[in-house]
Parts: C-alpha cells; structure tokens; sequence
C-alpha cells in the first residue's frame, strides 16, 4: 500500500488508525530484524496518537491531509521526549525537550510518526556505515548498502514497512538512498521547509525532504512540511502547492550536460539514464545541450565548505552544553577533549580536522573564501543553463547499491559517489531522484531532475508525468512479496 492507499483506507472507514498502524508495526517486526532501518520503534507513541485519531474520526471532527499514513522519521530530526541521537554516541541518550517544526506539521496533519530511522553519524555519510550503532541494509540486496546518510528512512520505505519517510540532504543524504533503493527522494528548495530541529551538519546546505515511492506522495507530505516558519532565520515566506502533472512534457526543455558526460558512469547505470532521458523525449520533451562549466569544483567546493560549517555546527558538543560528558576529567579542557573523542567516530572527526583547517588564520583566504567564490561560480552557471532550459537531468549516482565494506576505508571513494548530488545543494536549489529502472543485477538505478529556485512544484509535476506513463516506481523488493 502506498500513502495514498494508507490514507484512503483510513478516511473512508475501511480500516481503522489502529488497524493501519498494526500492519506497519507487524511488518517491522517481520522485516526491521534484517534490514535495521530502524534506530527506534515508537509503538507506544504511535498507538496512542492512532486511538486518539480512530476517537475523533468516531466523533465526526475534521482530520489532518495524512490521516492514518504511517511516517518514519531519520533520527537527526527532533522528537520531543523521543531519543534523537543523529546516530552519534555523543547523543545516544539525547530526549529533546521539543519537536522539531516538521515533526510538529506532521502530526498536525495526523500522521502516525512510528519511529526513528538509522543514518550515517551526524549525517555524515553515504552508505549508513559510519552510524554509531549498526549499519542499515538495502532491501533489494541484504548485502549491499541502502545509501546515506538518510539510508535507514529509505530502507524503511523500500521495505514497505512505511509508505513515507522523513531524510535530510546536505550533498545528496535523500536522494542517493532514494536512488539505491529504487523510491523518489527529493531535497527541496533552501529554505522551503524548516531547518528548526534538525541537528545541524552545514546550515547553509541542510535541508529537510519526503522519501516516498513516488513523486505523488513526496508532493503531498512536501505540501504539509513546507511553509514559512519564523523559528528558522533562512526560512522562505513562500509554501509549496502541488502542481498537478502536465499530460505530456511538450514545450519543457532539458538540459542534459555536456560535463555530466565526463564523470565516469558505471555502464549498467548509463544506459538506464540514456533509456530514462529516451522516454522523457518521447513524452515530447524537448532535450538540449547545455553546460556547468565549473560544476567538476562541486566535490571539492562541498568538502571545504561543509567541513568547515560542520566544525563550526559541531563545536557545541563539548562535554558541557550537550551530550556525552566524559567522567573523572581534572580541569576544562580535558573533559572537552575526552569528551568528544569518546563521543564522535571517525568520520566525523575527520571532517571537524578538515574543516577547522580550511577555518584556521592563515588559511581562511586559501580554502574557506575560494570556496566560497566557486560556489558563486557554480550558482552562475546554474543561473545561465536555467536560462536555456527547465530541468536539468543525468545520474544521481555514478553506481548503485555497493556491497557492505566496500567502500567505508576508503573515504575519497565514498566521497565520490555524492558527486551528481553535492551541486544542487551548492546552489540551494530543488532536486529529485527516481527511479528509471534497474541493473542486470536487478539493483535500482535513480535519474535525477535538478531544477530552478523554487520550481519545486514543476519538478515534481514533471516527475509525476515520468511516472504517470511509466512502471519503475511501482516495482518493489523482493522482501516486499513475502507476506
Ligand atoms: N554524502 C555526503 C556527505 O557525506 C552528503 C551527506 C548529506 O547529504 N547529509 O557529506
């Protein structure tokens, strides 16, 4: 059943809140054990929230838009009095004392919030394995990697254990696991939905989005999430409307680039992509030329600027004002450094180091500002292609799902793989991955749009025409047939 599905069962009194949450519930108990999306199950929480919805759809009061749809949410999102440990062991014990606003929005729209989903620490990550706890599994391959950092919210959903999930996307975190695990995954607009609440990697990047099975269902939690919100200083006045899709894509233009041709595409992903931009031409689109010429700075770019704000976002973990405090310290200065060396792993570290060095006097000017004026460049280049066209389409990953310990000694083979995603978050604009097919190994291959500040609403209607004349998104996990 997707959210509609969930929904439609639930407003036409086919089935009850209660009821709908005992299927999700039993097929995390059936599933979860495998595919570990899960950091936590909420059952109590949820249970409640379902009785108290079946008491007021009984007492004939008007219900939220997600009535009865089950939602998971990835675990560096705050939950008021729920563990939010952003997959750290310096927040392993960590109960924020409130909601972050789209967890607030969500259950005002009476969605049942069934519990946390596993991600890289601190959303660190590509793959879930830098989580402090346990790594989570790609449902069509229990062997091979979800993606990450937001790998256990798109588990959860390609494991049909939720119809909807909650990821956030600093360089690709939705829409890499959404594209290895065959599900539509989008990072909206900067500044469309609110950062209030979500445990901060790199401000000026972080965003907040829906993982779903289709761009439909992604439109639709979107419609409840976004929207002005004064507790975030970089939240836009405007909120999101579904556009509904267009019959045919006659009179849009896309952009396929010319540099994108340059990237080295494992050859199984390739022609899936090629047959994918085919189709979107026989939908009428029109496909043309264009050029990013600085976007082949993105990776590097992203690496010095994320680091750095991380350094900057993590600095408050120090032993005193949050998380884990290390015992038996003798003065200041100890506690803060044991503190953090027993709290944060290796990844994280690594890019606190990187980012203090590109921060530090005498180097500021090298790193931190020319980064800075790269980005400008990328954001230009964006600005004259968006002239040319309405979307721009390619990869959004080079290979899909990779087997468990692959790639986690490696950290510039793991950095790789973010290299179609990282430029949308340069230039905050909105982008989406899906699915378009699989690899002869039968593994998900996912086709990114890009598209212009705050046309999220045409991306996804366009998306939602793709979809409209195509199966890719129906097709499910083979874990997904069993019971
Ligand atoms: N994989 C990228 C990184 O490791 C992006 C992570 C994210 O979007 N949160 O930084």
């Amino acid at each position: 059943m997707n959210a509609l599905d969930f929904h439609q069962a639930f407003s036409t009194g086919a089935l009850s809140a209660t009821e709908l949450l005992d299927q999700a519930l039993e097929r995390v108990s059936a599933r979860d054990p495998k595919v570990t999306a899960f950091l936590q199950v909420d059952e109590e929480g949820a249970r409640k929230a379902a009785q108290a919805l079946d008491a007021r759809r009984a007492s004939g009061e008007p219900l939220g838009p997600l009535a009865g749809v089950p939602v998971a949410i990835k675990d560096n999102i705050c939950t008021e009095g729920l563990l939010t440990t952003a997959g750290s062991k310096m927040l392993a014990h960590y109960r924020p004392p409130y909601d972050a606003t789209v967890v607030s929005r969500l259950r005002k729209a009476d969605a049942l919030l069934i519990g946390k989903t596993n991600l890289d620490e601190f959303a660190m990550g590509s793959s879930c394995e830098n989580s402090a706890f346990f790594p989570s599994r790609n449902p069509w391959d229990l062997h091979r990697v979800p993606g990450g950092s937001s790998g256990g919210s798109a588990a959860a959903v390609a494991a049909g254990m939720v119809p909807l999930a909650l990821g956030s996307d600093t360089g690709g975190s939705i829409r890499q696991p959404a594209a290895l695990c065959g599900l539509t995954g989008m990072k909206p607009s900067y500044g469309l939905v609110s950062r209030y609440g979500l445990i901060a990697f790199a401000s000026s990047f972080d965003q907040i989005g829906p993982i779903a099975s289709s761009a439909r269902e992604c439109a639709w939690l979107l419609e409840s999430i976004a929207g002005h919100d004064p507790r975030d200083a970089t939240s836009l006045p405007t909120g999101f409307e579904r556009q509904a899709p267009p019959r045919s894509l006659r009179g849009f233009r896309l952009g396929y680039p010319k540099e994108f041709r340059d990237v080295l595409v494992e050859p199984a992903v390739q022609s899936r992509i090629n047959k994918a931009v085919k189709a979107l031409e026989a939908l009428e689109a029109e496909v043309i030329p264009v050029r990013l010429p600085s976007i082949d700075a993105s990776l590097a770019t992203y690496l010095v600027l994320a680091t750095a704000e991380a350094s900057s976002n993590l600095a408050r973990y120090d032993g005193v004002h949050y998380g884990l405090r290390a015992q038996g310290c003798a003065d200041l200065e100890s506690l803060t450094a044991r503190s953090r060396a027993a709290g944060f792993g290796p990844e994280v570290r690594r890019r606190i180091c990187l980012g203090t060095f590109a921060l530090s006097s005498g180097y500021y000017d090298a790193y931190y500002r020319k980064a800075a004026a790269v980005r400008r460049r990328i954001q230009a280049d964006f600005r004259k292609a968006f002239a040319r066209v309405d979307v721009i389409v390619g990869p959004t990953s080079p290979i899909p799902a990779f087997p468990l310990g692959e790639r986690s000694n490696d950290p510039l083979t793991m950095y790789a793989v973010d290299v179609f995603t990282l430029a949308a978050n340069l230039a905050g604009l909105p982008a989406l991955s899906m699915p378009c097919g699989r690899t002869r190994d039968g593994l998900p291959v996912g086709l990114q749009l890009m598209g212009p500040r705050l046309s999220d609403p045409r991306l996804l209607a366009i998306a939602e025409c793709y979809q409209a004349n195509s199966s890719h998104h129906l097709e499910t996990a083979p874990m997904c047939q069993e019971g």
